[in-house]
């Protein structure tokens, strides 16, 4: 079981199953609703979220009929997206979790509307947290 909590830990969530066709989504609606050049979601089961806390902290924004991204109200954290069409399934925003997985991303998607900056330059140095050097007073 996975678990997971908004950025106020207003909302705690657990995923019940496993989580499927996981991609870095760079469409234009994925970058604002997140606020970077991407967002990385991927299907569960609708049986299998269990909202533990917060429920009634949660608010959704339709994108288009039918469609919902659902938030948290207090720190605006994306939790999950459903579409009427298919209310068996949500598409869950991974970013919430806070258990490792075991599933990967397969694939960066709507890579037409990516941000002209988002480059997935590979040469670029990677660190675990913030880069070196950085001013942490002004974070
Ligand atoms: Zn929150
Ligand atoms: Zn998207």
């Amino acid at each position: 079981m996975y678990k997971g909590q908004c950025l106020c830990g207003k909302v705690s969530i657990n995923v019940k199953g496993p989580i499927d066709s996981i991609i870095h989504c760079h469409c234009s609606k994925c970058r604002k609703s997140s606020g970077t050049a991407y967002a990385t979601n991927g299907f569960i089961q609708t049986a299998d979220l269990e909202i533990t806390s917060g429920e009634e902290q949660i608010a959704h924004f339709e994108t288009s009929p039918g469609k919902r991204r659902h938030f948290c109200t207090v720190c605006a954290s994306p939790v999950y997206s459903s579409n009427d069409l298919a209310p068996e399934q949500l598409r869950l925003r991974l970013g919430i979790l806070d258990t490792d997985i075991v599933e990967r991303p397969s694939s960066h998607i709507f890579v037409s509307s990516r941000a002209n900056w988002d480059r997935f330059d590979e040469s670029l140095s990677m660190y675990d947290g913030h880069e070196p050097g950085r001013n942490k007073a002004k974070v």
